[in-house]
């Protein structure tokens, strides 16, 4: 199979603070990836240096044809085209909560792509049929429960046509009776295809779904494999004694 994403040596400071220090990582075309690993670790900074919502210091980005070289100082047009390859999920939706769901779900295609109104609209709808919500289209998203506003964000992040799909721990602002149905969703996804980056604290779902678990700390990637090798029978101390703490 061929890597859709590619990560060289990627390195992210914060003033002071080194946060990413080296990540490597492969992502097969199709296949899911979680991230794995303790709180201020550099998950989240990976996530968003991917989709250029942080810009990283050094370090080489592919997502398939598109390549990004951060040590070479990007320009706009560069970060925007590798912006334009992956549609992120954040942990809480970021809706705008004055447009209906539809229109939040039209708003990247139509204003941002400026693709005409009626295709984006059609396209809209098939994905809140997706993801459950075909009834939900003209609601306004403070009419909905996390879950559900979840979800809309999720066929948002679909309707621009990425070739990637990347998810900062989507489930975990929700009450615990309403991970169920987004982690369903992205069940789904994965079943068709998607090729996603997924940081969660699910390891049910890392277990399920993932064909790859990255376990990171201190902004390196500490060890990586199937999820059975990761989260069952970890190699590395800081491994075992982060799983430990989990159960
Ligand atoms: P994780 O997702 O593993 O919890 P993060 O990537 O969110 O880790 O954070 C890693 C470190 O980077 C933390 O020390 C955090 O405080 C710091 N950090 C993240 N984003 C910013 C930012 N925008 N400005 C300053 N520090 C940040």
């Amino acid at each position: 199979m061929t890597d859709l994403l590619e990560v060289a040596g990627l390195h992210k400071s914060f003033g002071a603070n080194h946060v990413l220090r080296g990540i490597d990582l492969t992502v097969p075309a199709g296949s899911v990836t979680v991230l794995v690993g303790p709180s201020g670790s550099g998950k989240t900074t990976v996530l968003r240096s991917l989709n250029a919502l942080e810009i990283a210091d050094q370090g080489t980005v592919r997502i398939g044809d598109v390549s990004v070289d951060f040590g070479t100082k990007p320009d706009r047009r560069a970060l925007r085209t590798l912006r334009a390859q992956s549609g992120m999920v954040f942990q809480s939706h970021n809706l705008f909560p004055h447009l209906s769901v539809l229109r939040n779900v039209m708003e990247g295609p139509l204003v941002v792509q400026k693709r005409p109104a009626a295709e984006v609209r059609a396209e809209a709808l098939t994905l809140l049929e997706r993801v459950g919500l075909a009834d939900k289209a003209e609601q306004y998203p403070y009419q909905l429960s996390g879950g559900q506003q979840q979800r809309v964000g999720i066929a948002r992040a679909l309707a621009i046509k990425p070739r990637l799909m990347l998810f900062d721990e989507p489930t975990s602002a929700l009450d615990p009776e309403l991970v169920g149905e987004v982690l369903a969703v992205m069940k789904d996804l994965a079943a068709e295809g998607w090729t996603m980056v997924v940081v969660t604290h699910e390891m049910r779902f890392a277990r399920r779904v993932a064909d790859q678990v990255l376990f990171m700390d201190g902004g390196v990637v500490v060890e990586h494999g199937t999820p059975a090798q990761v989260l069952d029978q970890p190699e590395q101390e800081r491994t075992q004694r982060f799983l430990h703490r989990l159960n």
